[in-house]
């Protein structure tokens, strides 16, 4: 599974790879040539053979023969092969790290692209730093898999295979001899290979949830600073941090055991080999030249293998990191397995209905209880009810944010799922509590997610949303630029951008989640005259505590611990009236 996955996010990358293990093939020559001119100059420059049988036909035969013509042969050999090698370095490193980066990029786009699929109720169970941390930061072990892993691996393996060949040419027991340490390699190599793997996932979970600290204090610097509370922060993150040291440390000494452990056994296999060496050539089997001869060679054949073992416990830590980055893919998108998701894209007038709606959430936590109620179009709907009485529950209900555990949502009465989600969520714009401001100008937050708007439709919806007086104030106006989360703006004005967002979007059902509860009594009040206009014309669920914002609305909606408690049309009474004696 995790194989087939990497195997297939590398399939774009296959051409460059193999290009990389070419470039990585013709240093071999190249460095087999390097000895080559001083070898010319010993003997044809100083001395007086002819030129060596690769130079033929280079080398006009006229001047082969002058001592002066072969100096210049030399140099010419000589510094060939330097720009040929450094050319060979060069584009190798391009090329790996051209490859290594389009990996982790393509890699990265798939998770982000995936990761913002998720349903609301996974977001909420692995929280933004996990998810952001698995993209950030697990993702490029894609790149060190390949390029530092498997590549080397590959190249190790071939040269291993050459080396064996020529070793047993020479003599065919020794061979034989050099190759039985190998099981105890392997064995060595996956026992250290799992502990460094679990030892790794303990780094791992603790470098996110470090992470996840240090965020969150950063994030909630003002909270942070207003408690005093730096030194706490300090020291919960340095416990982290120093539990991720240790393991760390430990991971290491797991690590040098091994290497230990392969430095002996490559040092038994080569003495077994000069046991049985001399044996032979004392048997007379093969002359002494040829011992030392093949003792290099088995040096040389050792190589590749103390490579190979060396790479197993790298490739164990990048395969958990790549394990977490997948984990995501593992996870279903949105609405993934619902069945039902239709393709209806009729317009919507905004007649909505619940018939017997449960919600629990994930923890059990049941939030709805037997919910029914139906209003028609262009009703304006107050929910009211203690705090986690269930009101943001029922309205996430509405957008499909998520699904009810039982029963089902009508709009315009036919089921949630016969509309595409997309469809559906055109059909709703939302006003919440905290109003959300990307680090963008003025503009593009209002026309954010309509990003066709022009400049008169955005100055239009701010008109609408009493914005547009404090926009132009501004020394740059629409042009003015946010800092994160909209620090630079007053409550307030924020919530007027979000409400000018909302006039643009133009959606036939309006949510107001507490659309004022952040703000203070007088900037309420400013707020309700453009809240009661955006309402107009349309259906709209308002949620809120205080009376005036709920003042006009046709029909109230009492809920108590996930129930129903009430419905109640401004025709029976006036809904101010009714809520004033709910109030008491
Ligand atoms: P309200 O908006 O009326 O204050 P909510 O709809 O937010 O209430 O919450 C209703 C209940 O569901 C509360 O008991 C709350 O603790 C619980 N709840 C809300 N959100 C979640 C969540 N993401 N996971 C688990 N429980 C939740
Ligand atoms: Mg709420």
């Amino acid at each position: 599974m995790f194989l087939k996955r990497l195997l297939e996010l590398a399939r774009p990358s296959y051409p460059h790879l193999v290009g990389i293990f070419l470039l990585g093939a013709i240093s071999v020559p190249i460095s087999m040539l390097m000895p080559l001119p001083l070898k010319i100059a010993v003997d044809s420059v100083i001395g007086n053979q002819p030129l060596p049988p690769i130079l033929n036909g280079l080398v006009p035969a006229s001047v082969a023969s002058s001592s002066t013509a072969n100096l210049i042969v030399v140099l010419v050999v000589l510094l060939g092969l330097a720009v040929l090698s450094n050319l060979q370095v060069l584009a190798s490193w391009l090329l790996q790290t051209y490859t290594g980066e389009r990996l982790v990029f393509e890699l990265r786009n798939r998770l982000f692209w995936h990761a913002q699929r998720l349903s609301l109720a996974s977001h909420d169970r692995r929280g933004v730093n996990d998810i952001a941390y698995r993209i950030q930061h697990d993702a490029p072990a894609i790149q060190f898999i390949f390029i530092q892993g498997i590549l080397p691996l590959v190249t190790a393996a071939l040269t291993f295979m050459g080396m064996f060949y020529v070793v047993a040419r020479i003599d065919r027991s020794i061979a034989v001899v050099a190759l039985v340490i190998s099981p105890a390699l392997m064995i060595a190599a996956r026992r250290s290979g799992y502990r460094v793997r679990r030892a790794w996932q303990d780094v791992k979970t603790l470098d996110s949830s470090a992470m996840l600290l240090m965020n969150e204090a950063l994030s909630s610097i003002r909270v942070v600073k207003a408690f005093n509370t730096e030194d706490f922060e300090d020291s919960r993150f340095r416990l982290r941090s120093r539990e991720r040291m240790k393991e760390q440390v430990r991971l290491a000494s797991i690590q040098a055991g091994y290497h230990l452990l392969i430095s002996f056994a490559i040092a038994a296999g080569s003495a077994a080999a000069l046991l049985i060496g001399i044996r032979h050539v004392q048997m007379g089997l093969v002359t002494l030249g040829s011992l030392l001869l093949v003792m290099a060679y088995v040096a040389q054949l050792y190589e590749p293998l103390r490579v190979i073992s060396s790479k197993i416990p790298d490739l164990q830590s990048w395969r958990v990191s790549l394990e977490r980055a997948f984990a995501l893919f593992e996870e279903n998108p949105e609405l993934g397995g619902i069945s039902g998701d239709g393709a209806n894209a009729a317009p919507v007038s905004g007649r909505v209905a619940l018939e017997n709606v449960n919600f629990d959430y994930a923890n059990g936590q049941r939030a709805l209880d037997g919910v029914s109620f139906s209003v028609p179009a262009g009703t304006k709907v107050a929910l009211i009810g203690p705090s986690g009485s269930g009101k943001t529950t029922l309205v996430n209900l509405l957008t499909r944010f998520y699904e009810p555990t039982r029963g089902c949502v009508l709009l315009d009465d036919v089921d949630l799922h016969s509309y595409s989600v997309t469809h559906l969520r055109q059909q709703f714009a939302v006003i919440g509590q905290e109003p959300v401001l990307f680090s963008a100008t003025i503009a593009d937050n209002i026309s954010y997610g309509r990003f066709d708007a022009s400049r008169e439709e955005i100055i239009e919806a701010a008109v609408a949303a009493h914005a547009h007086e404090f926009i132009v104030s501004l020394p740059r106006g629409y042009e003015t630029k946010i800092g994160e989360g909209g620090s630079r703006l007053s409550g307030g004005q924020r919530q007027r951008l979000s409400i000018a967002r909302a006039f643009l979007k133009n959606a036939p059902i309006l949510i107001l989640d507490e659309p004022t509860s952040a703000l203070d009594a007088a900037t309420e009040s400013e707020l309700l005259d453009s809240l009661h206009k955006v309402m107009q014309g349309r259906t709209a669920f308002v949620i809120a505590h205080r009376l005036n914002t709920i003042r006009d609305c046709d029909v109230l909606l009492i809920l108590e611990k996930g129930k129903l408690k009430e419905m109640r049309w401004r025709t029976e009474e006036p809904v101010f009236v009714a809520a004033e004696m709910l109030a008491q």
